[in-house]
């Protein structure tokens, strides 16, 4: 599938900082062809001798109609090959090589009806973040609920932009959960998805994107509680290098 995706060359234009450990890339990606909230791109880095390192990374933002400008969010792992350079020393006017959109099932589109519970643990945010913007940008009706799992506080990605859409976007709800630090710091379990997601008979598209101890969990919470398995689309963030 991906094999038919060129590589481009992106330019980074702009940073963001996130979290201490996070930021979000704006890049300039010439001849980029457009792309769905949900999907992802492939990221190569290559060194003077040939070597190369391609790894994932969601698209953050769904693609503007007059700019060939995307933007992903990466969270530094500790001896990370790649987010550790793309969250130092990677820098405005420097080059890397990318190919996308890849994914065709992970996607929502402006067009869809049912209600929608995305589900994030951590990182996993980045591609259901996209989903919020592309919703708003679509000025779709469609109810959102996001659960958002994280360890503390002061590790949410998009914190000004969620409360800002918290207050203004109608029909999104947000709920934060806290596995380290915060009020009641825990896991999620089935109670916090009873109560911040939709009742099984809504029939909700299920969207969940994070760690993949998380993913899982999450996921056999919703059939559990009697969500369609069809319905209940899952992306793992585990390594992704070779
Ligand atoms: C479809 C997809 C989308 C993704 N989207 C994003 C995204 O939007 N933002 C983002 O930051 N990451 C994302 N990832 C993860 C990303 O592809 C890399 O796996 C991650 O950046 C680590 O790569 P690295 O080269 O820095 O670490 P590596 O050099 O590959 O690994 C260093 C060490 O960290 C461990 N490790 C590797 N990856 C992870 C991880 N994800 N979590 C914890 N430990 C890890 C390895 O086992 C190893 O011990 C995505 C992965 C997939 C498959």
């Amino acid at each position: 599938m991906t094999g038919r995706l060129a590589w481009r060359v992106a330019r980074l234009a702009d940073v963001r900082t996130e979290t201490a450990t996070a930021r979000t890339l704006v890049l300039d990606v010439p001849g980029w062809p457009g792309h769905l909230a949900g999907q992802h791109v492939d990221v190569r880095l290559r060194a003077p001798d040939g070597y190369a390192a391609q790894r994932s990374y969601s698209l953050a933002a769904p693609a503007p109609a007059d700019s060939a400008r995307i933007e992903l969010t990466v969270q530094r792992v500790a001896d990370g090959e790649v987010s550790e350079y793309l969250t130092g020393p990677y820098a405005v006017g420097d080059a890397i090589e990318l190919r996308g959109p890849v994914g065709g099932w992970f996607v929502w589109r402006p067009g869809d009806t049912d209600p929608v519970l995305l589900i994030a643990g951590g990182s996993g945010i980045v591609p259901l973040m996209a989903m919020v913007r592309a919703r708003a940008a679509a000025a779709s009706r469609v109810p959102f609920r996001l659960l958002y799992s994280v360890r503390s506080p002061d590790e949410v990605y998009y914190g000004d932009e969620l409360r800002r859409r918290i207050r203004d976007d109608a029909g999104l709800d947000v709920t934060f959960l806290y596995t380290r630090h915060g009020p009641q710091p825990h896991r999620i379990g089935v109670a916090d998805v009873n109560t911040a997601g939709w009742p099984a008979e809504f029939a909700p598209a299920c969207f969940v994107c994070g760690p993949t101890g998380f993913v899982e969990t999450a996921a056999d919470i919703l059939v559990a509680l009697g969500h369609d398995p069809r319905k209940v689309k899952t992306e793992r963030f585990g390594p992704s290098g070779g």
